[in-house]
């Protein structure tokens, strides 16, 4: 008989503490963390910034799936994703740097599986809740200067069908273990905002 040796995850809720902010594409998630990290001592790690720079590094091997999976609005495969995550994390815990923002990740239930199993347990999930139509307009006009290979009408219409398909269940799994906070928020950023901190007082 083979026994199975069971991981425990790098770091404790302890000594590291990570909230997932969730939300579809262009619902203001960067938005809402650029403030927070203003505010409080938060490092914010986005998983598609990580994902662009991985891209534009000279000598990555994994640039151009990079590159064909933004463009189609596709979840990146996960070991790419987590191995930045986790470089990211230990970078700024050696730095003595504790407290995370993780936006834009868990998209996949493999990832959330995977990310608390070897990482950390998340402390609780900000999920930006919007209307389509809403984030439809803000990443249109985002696009006239965002220079972003995917904030055009196609690459939007596929980055709304991966975040109903494949990200939405992941919001959903953690809403059975009630550590979701939904924001509305298609207010204006001050009063998502409010919302927010609000959120954060009563957790952290
Ligand atoms: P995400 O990180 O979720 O993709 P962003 O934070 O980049 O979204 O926001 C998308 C666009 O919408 C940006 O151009 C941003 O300035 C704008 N935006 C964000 N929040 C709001 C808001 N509450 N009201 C109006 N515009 C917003
Ligand atoms: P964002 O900058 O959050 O809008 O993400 C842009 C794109 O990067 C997404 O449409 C995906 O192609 C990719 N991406 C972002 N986050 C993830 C993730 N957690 N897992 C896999 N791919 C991701």
């Amino acid at each position: 008989m083979t026994t199975a040796t069971k991981t425990k995850p790098a770091f404790s809720p302890d000594q590291v503490s990570v909230v997932f902010v969730l939300g579809g594409p262009g619902a203001g998630k960067g938005t809402q963390c650029e403030k927070l990290v203003k505010d409080y001592s938060f490092v914010h790690l986005a998983a598609g910034d990580l994902l662009r720079a991985e891209q534009n590094r000279e000598g990555s091997e994994f640039g151009e799936l990079i590159k064909n999976y933004i463009k189609e609005g596709l979840i990146v495969p996960q070991e790419i994703t987590l191995a930045l995550l986790r470089n990211a994390i230990s970078e700024n815990v050696k730095n003595n740097r504790h407290k995370f923002l993780i936006d834009g990740f868990p998209r996949k239930m493999d990832q959330a599986i995977s990310f608390e199993r070897d990482i950390v347990e998340c402390k609780f999930i900000l999920f930006f809740d919007c209307p389509e139509d809403v984030m439809l307009q803000r990443l249109l006009e985002r696009g006239k200067t965002s220079g972003r290979s995917d904030d055009n009408i196609e690459s939007i219409k596929k980055r709304f069908k991966t975040f109903k398909d494949t990200s939405m269940p992941v919001i959903e799994y953690f809403e059975t273990k009630s550590n979701v906070v939904r924001i509305r928020c298609d207010k204006p950023v001050d009063e998502v905002y409010k919302d927010v901190q609000a959120a954060i007082r009563d957790r952290l």
